[in-house]
């Protein structure tokens, strides 16, 4: 059992996993806090930074999920953003390299 660094309740972390998958398609392992299930998904529900980190399959940088979302929604058409958090439940890159590759259109993607 833990206890979950948000709200103070012990968990188990297998409940945990079950209740975010049931909201969420991201890794639950990607929680870099202890949080219950209900803490995990209000922290992606509320872009919570600091908590959900993954590490981009590019350039190997960890990066904050919600951080960078938080980013796009400023460049990014309501569209584009949604076709990127799509894009996040499969692929890990960074939008340092979403970025560059647009650019360049090289075709990690
Ligand atoms: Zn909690
Ligand atoms: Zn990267």
């Amino acid at each position: 059992m833990q206890k979950c660094e948000c709200c103070g309740k012990v968990f188990s972390e297998e409940e945990a996993k079950r209740e975010f998958a049931d909201e969420y398609i991201m890794a639950y392992s990607n929680f870099r806090k202890k949080l219950c299930g209900k803490c995990a998904i209000n922290a992606m529900d509320n872009y919570e930074k600091g908590v959900y980190f993954m590490s981009c399959e590019n350039c190997g940088k960890s990066f904050d999920l919600n951080k960078e979302d938080e980013e796009c929604l400023d460049s990014l058409s309501e569209k584009e953003d949604y076709e990127l958090i799509n894009f996040w439940t499969t692929r890990n890159i960074c939008l340092n390299c979403l970025f560059l590759c647009q650019k360049n259109r090289c075709n990690i993607l």
